[in-house]
């Protein structure tokens, strides 16, 4: 159990980094994935809505126990686990290949799913994402599935390059290609969030920024 102290500071930061995203026009996406329940709790009570994570199982458990916050999936998929993204998930932040689109898409019931498609534009093909040659390509085979809806880009800088350039080149690379039709830029973390509000972010992901202390990996070590 963290102290009263380390929560009334995690409410601050988080007051802060979110009226600087919103000064920005865009939108604060506190990522859980490393922190505990209690520290989601306590930003709930403050009044955060928008959460993400990148493990379908723990997506699933915490939409459920906090089912008045959006859940925002933003880690790799493997296709056996498309149902908890299909049926818990506010946003899916991470597609990047159509047959796994495909498999969520069979699980989604009575609504539509809007989805991101993630671009790699590092230098480095093994990294996650469709390169920007295979971007239209993946964008137009979404078109034959109903059940999701594409409504933006999303893109993660490497550490070794610039990220004011990668977040430009998502910008430059989303209104060539869709004119505007794709509102949503979900680019930047803790170390790079400036940027992206810079370059036009609507969502950034902040996680270690945020939850700092409060992180799960330290009592399993
Ligand atoms: C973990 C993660 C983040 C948050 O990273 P921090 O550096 O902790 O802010 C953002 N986006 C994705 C896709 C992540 O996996």
């Amino acid at each position: 159990m963290e102290s009263i102290e380390a929560r009334l500071a995690l409410l601050e930061r988080w007051r802060q980094l979110n009226d600087e995203v919103q000064r920005h026009g865009a939108r604060l996406l506190a990522v859980s994935k490393y922190a505990p329940d209690e520290a989601v709790d306590a930003l709930v009570e403050a009044g955060c809505l928008d959460f993400a994570e990148s493990r379908p199982q723990r997506l699933r458990d915490r939409s459920q126990r906090w089912p008045c916050c959006a859940w925002h999936m933003i880690g790799p998929l493997q296709r056996n686990k498309a149902k908890y993204v299909a049926r818990h998930a506010t946003m899916w932040h991470s597609l990047e290949d159509i047959d796994t689109a495909r498999a969520v898409a069979r699980y989604v019931q009575d609504r539509v799913l809007p989805v991101l498609i993630q671009v790699n534009l590092s230098d480095d093909p093994q990294r996650h994402g469709v390169s920007p040659r295979q971007l239209p390509q993946l964008y137009q085979e979404l078109g034959d599935i109903p059940e999701l809806k594409p409504v933006g880009l999303m893109t993660m800088a490497p550490l070794h390059m610039n990220a004011r350039d990668i977040f430009s080149r998502l910008r430059r690379l989303r209104d060539e290609l869709f004119d505007g039709s794709l509102a949503e830029l979900s680019m930047g973390m803790s170390h790079d969030f400036h940027d992206a509000l810079q370059e036009g972010a609507s969502m950034v992901r902040i996680g270690s920024l945020l939850f700092g202390d409060w992180d799960i990996r330290k009592s399993l070590r």
